[in-house]
């Protein structure tokens, strides 16, 4: 059984079915896009992105404020199809596909102006008297949205945001493994009056992925593995296009000696076990100084016996999304006990539930030498290893490839956030999980494997940007710079200004 399978198709295209994780039953089929749809989108959508990019910031928001008002609106409907395609528990849906969403259309709608104001700095030194400089954030143009199955309606619009106000237009390719929430996105911004072909989206696997990239598109926005983002970043620079890869993580937790204890084992198991562990800045390893290991573990078993696991009604940790990764978290945990890991809570796939649901796991024993530690699993486990002191914590949490996030538990904060800049990750939290990304005003984006480039915040805002310097005289008809024939005179007055504006301390403090 495959969550995505092939299903019989009439026409030239190739066709899809996706059954629910939850259920395991069929819950839709649809067509592959050929290399010559996604051609055809990215060209309708280079035409609506002229009109779009004459809008000024207000014109804009005002759609981006109807499409989160369209989200509101919708949430139950959102709610329930996520919860179709990816049997993610409800507290789940809620907050990754409808809060967060509503809050970062809200704050880019808002702040865009403000990020992406054109600048007029003032020029250091001689050329200042001489010119000015303006500096414009222009739209790249056409932007290929390539996106993964663990959020599949925050992964749309968090992106759509940042790039619509930036002034582009977006061609998006959802995961095979939740094909329809990209295209009750799409429903909203009909709803919402959005410009025709400004927000398009192609269906498909990998290959109608690859085929956008080819497209002719501006920039590749790419949320996913590490593998997958390794081909796209090499396919991008073989176009010479710019991207940005959001990419797998392995988020180390370092609980110190002073640490509010019931607070960390509140966090391990949220951070290791929200959205099923299916989160890029999920809680993968965690370090724990060895005096209130003891206590810490006892708490964090307590806490994970009490999670509740269902296909009906109230759960806590929903199920598997994929069959694929279920495969990859039970060979980490066998792995991990042929290595001699201890497993304290399940360790197991769900016996009594239908769907595919691995329940919440506590294990400990763990080492280096395991997958489990190493690679991303991107599930409900709570993997926890005792460390002599913090400088094993941190150099233990640095071992590994990647660096997505990183959090530091200690009652004493500026000790946390000491100990959080040496972390080597794109981003760090101090008694907090993976909330970073929550937090539009700060850059999101990984460091070593985990990716390339920053989304959100003002930077996020601008890497959908070319920005752009526009140079002019300062005041009226100026110097041409240079200037032919050239002249021993010319060139002797050259290398005296060279003395006086850089040949003495008072000279250079001036320049
Ligand atoms: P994936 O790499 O398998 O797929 C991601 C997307 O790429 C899908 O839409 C897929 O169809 C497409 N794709 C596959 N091959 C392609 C190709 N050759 N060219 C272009 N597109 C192609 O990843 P996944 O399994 O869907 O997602 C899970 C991964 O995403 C995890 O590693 C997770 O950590 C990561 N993730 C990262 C972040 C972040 O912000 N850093 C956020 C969410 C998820």
């Amino acid at each position: 059984m495959a969550i995505v399978e092939a299903a019989e198709s009439s026409g030239p295209r190739r066709r899809l079915r996706a059954l629910s994780p939850a259920t395991l039953e069929p819950i839709g089929e649809f067509d592959c896009a050929t290399p010559d749809d996604v051609r055809g989108a990215v060209e309708r959508a280079r035409k609506a992105q002229a009109g779009w990019a004459q809008l000024d910031f207000d014109a804009r928001a005002k759609y981006l404020y109807a499409l989160c008002q369209q989200v509101v609106a919708r949430q139950d409907d959102i709610i329930e199809l996520v919860i179709r395609e990816t049997g993610k528990a409800r507290n789940d849906a809620i907050a990754m596909e409808v809060f967060a969403p509503c809050d970062a259309l809200t704050f880019y709608a808002k702040n865009a102006k403000k990020f992406l104001r054109s600048e007029k700095p003032r020029i250091h030194g001689v050329m200042g008297f001489m010119k000015k400089l303006r500096i414009i954030y222009k739209p790249l143009g056409v932007v290929g949205l390539i996106t993964p199955w663990n959020g599949p309606v925050a992964l749309s619009l968090v992106p759509m945001a940042q790039a619509l106000m930036a002034g582009n237009a977006i061609v998006q390719k959802p995961s095979e493994v939740t094909p329809f929430s990209a295209l009750l996105v799409k429903e909203m911004t009909e709803a919402a009056g959005f410009p025709p072909d400004l927000y398009q989206v192609v269906q498909g696997d990998g290959e109608t992925g690859a085929a956008l990239v080819e497209a002719d598109v501006d920039k590749i926005s790419f949320t996913g593995s590490v593998a997958t983002g390794r081909k796209v970043g090499a396919a991008c620079a073989q176009r010479l296009i710019p991207f940005t890869l959001e990419l797998g993580g392995k988020d180390a937790m370092i609980v110190c000696a002073d640490a509010d204890l019931d607070r960390a084992a509140q966090g391990a198991v949220n951070g290791s076990c929200m959205n099923t562990g299916h989160y890029c800045c999920g809680t993968e390893r965690i370090y724990v100084v060895g005096d209130v290991y003891d206590e810490f573990v006892e708490k964090v078993t307590a806490r994970t016996r009490e999670l509740r696991q269902s296909d009906v009604g109230e759960s806590d940790v929903g199920a598997v999304f994929w069959d694929e990764q279920m495969k990859i978290i039970e060979s980490h945990m066998d792995d991990a006990r042929a290595k001699g890991a201890n497993v304290l809570v399940g360790g197991r796939r769900n016996p009594n539930l239908k769907g595919l649901y691995f329940e919440p796991t506590v294990v400990t024993d763990v080492t280096h030498d395991m997958d489990l530690m190493t690679r991303e699993t991107f599930g409900p486990i709570v993997s926890i290893m005792k460390v002599a002191d913090e400088e094993e914590a941190i150099s233990r949490a640095n071992d590994s490839e990647y660096g997505l996030n990183g959090n530091v538990w200690t009652t004493d904060t500026e000790k946390g956030l000491r100990l959080a800049e040496r972390l080597d990750t794109g981003g760090a939290c101090v008694n907090d999980m993976a909330i970073t990304y929550g937090i539009h005003e700060a850059p999101f984006g990984g460091v070593k494997a985990s990716g390339l480039g920053q989304v959100n915040g003002p930077i996020g805002l601008r890497s959908y940007c070319h920005i752009m310097p526009l140079t002019a005289d300062r005041k009226g008809k100026g110097k041409v710079q240079g200037g032919y024939p050239y002249t021993r005179k010319g060139e002797d007055g050259m290398q005296k200004a060279v003395k006086i504006f850089f040949g003495t301390r008072l000279a250079r403090w001036f320049s």
